[in-house]
Formats: structure tokens, C-alpha cells, sequence
């Protein structure tokens, strides 16, 4: 069941989404050759406290860290570690917290240093098909009109979306009804309402839409070795249209 938000609760997951873009934000003033993955968890961590929040990654299903860090052929669920970036590197970060009782979630893509043209335009299109696919997010369209227009646009360039893993629902549980997968049919899926709020979220692999879990259970990996990308954005579905909560 697809659970809808009045307005006073698209208020406080704005607060909520706020504070994970400003994370997010600083997360990118930061990333830099040598900082390791830890690094960048203690600092979002402290950053979601001090705003009296709480990370909504950490201990959910056990995962042990504020945020999920994957980097290059790592797609998403990557945790944080000693490993220091490096030069020509990107790196996911993927990141939720919990104000008020309810929780926000985006994700963004980040160059290290100098990356590769080619993997500068998986970042541009992945980040692409984010806004392509948000823009359906009205009163009156269907799911899968979102996952279409994702879809659509990353296959376009010769990308491939991820299947394995999708969008979903969010409210007071981060992962509510629907799921919102990055691919599939226009005019399919149920019709979207009024105070319906989806974290969208395409995951953007250069070669095979194919992956894998790792031996840890948790950092999923493509099949083929080369790289992936992944931007997110919780999204409200509003009498004005969109309207995006994960914005600094
Ligand atoms: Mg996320
Ligand atoms: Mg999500």
C-alpha cells in the first residue's frame, strides 16, 4: 500500500531532505585524493548529529556506517573503510537521515581529482536521467512513466540501468511502497496521488546492466568490472508538480 503524505508531513521531510543534501554538500567540498571512505563517514555522521538528526543507514538490516560509499565498479551499498580515494576515481555516496520521525534520502556521484572523459559523461547522463525521470512525478501519470523516461535516456547513450535494485517509497520508513525501478513501460504502474513521496533513484552502469554482492553481503559490484554511477533524489508528488526535498 502506497502510503500518502498530508502537508504537514511533506514539511517535516523537507527538514529531513535538507539535511541530507547539506551533508551531501559537504561531502563534496571535501572529496579529495587521500581522504579515506571513513573520513567521509565520521564527517556526515557529526554533521547529522549536530543538526539532531539521526543516520538512517546506520544499523538498518545492520549495515555499520552513516553512509553507503562505492567507488568505480562498485554500484551501491559500499562501506566505508580505510581505503584512500584515489586520483581518476568516483565515488557514490549514498546518504539518509531520520529528523522528526521522518527520513530522507539522496545520493550523488563525485569525480576525485582529474577523472576520465568517458566517466565524466556517465556522471552527466546518470545525473541526467535523475531530472528526466523526476519530471513525471505529477498527479495523474503512472509509476512507470518515471521509470520509462530513465530508462529511455540512459540507454540512449549506450548505458545500461541497473535491474537488481530500485526506487522506492519513503516516509516515515525509508523503504516504503512503491518500488520505482529505473526501467520499464510507459502508461504501466499505478497512477501517482497527491502527497505520494518516492525516493528515485538510477544506478547507471557503463557496460552490462549486470551485478553482483560481494563476500561482505553488502557492496554490490558490476559483473563486468567497469563503472557505475548513481544520483537520488526524494521526490514529493505535489499540486504544484515535483517537488524535490533532497535540495541544499
Ligand atoms: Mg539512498
Ligand atoms: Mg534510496
Amino acid at each position: 500500500m502506497i502510503e500518502l503524505k498530508n502537508a504537514s508531513q511533506i514539511a517535516k521531510m523537507r527538514k529531513a531532505g535538507k539535511i541530507v543534501a547539506d551533508t551531501l554538500q559537504l561531502l563534496r567540498e571535501n572529496v579529495r585524493p587521500g581522504l579515506t571512505t571513513a573520513d567521509l563517514d565520521r564527517l556526515a555522521e557529526a554533521y547529522i548529529r549536530r543538526q539532531k538528526a539521526i543516520p538512517a543507514f546506520k544499523g538498518y538490516n545492520g549495515f555499520p556506517a552513516t553512509l553507503c560509499t562505492s567507488i568505480n565498479e562498485e554500484v551501491v551499498h559500499g562501506i566505508p573503510s580505510l581505503r584512500k580515494l584515489q586520483p581518476g576515481d568516483i565515488i557514490s555516496i549514498d546518504c539518509g537521515a531520520i529528523y522528526d520521525g521522518y527520513v530522507g534520502d539522496s545520493a550523488v556521484t563525485l569525480p576525485v581529482g582529474e577523472i576520465s572523459t568517458i566517466h565524466q559523461q556517465l556522471l552527466k547522463i546518470t545525473e541526467e536521467s535523475l531530472a528526466v525521470g523526476l519530471v513525471h512525478a505529477r498527479v495523474g501519470n503512472r509509476l512507470y512513466d518515471i521509470s520509462h523516461a530513465i530508462q529511455e535516456h540512459v540507454e540512449s547513450y549506450g548505458l545500461s540501468v541497473v535491474r537488481d535494485f530500485v526506487g522506492h517509497g519513503i516516509g516515515r520508513e525509508m523503504h516504503e511502497d512503491p518500488q520505482i525501478p529505473n526501467f520499464g513501460k510507459p502508461g504501466r504502474g499505478p497512477r501517482l496521488e497527491l502527497g505520494m513521496v518516492l525516493a528515485i533513484e538510477p544506478m547507471v552502469n557503463l557496460g552490462t546492466y549486470q551485478v553482483k554482492v560481494l563476500d561482505n553481503n553488502w557492496t554490490v559490484v558490476t559483473k563486468d568490472g567497469l563503472a557505475s554511477a548513481h544520483f537520488e533524489h526524494t521526490v514529493a508528488v505535489t499540486e504544484n508538480g515535483p517537488e524535490i526535498l533532497t535540495l541544499c
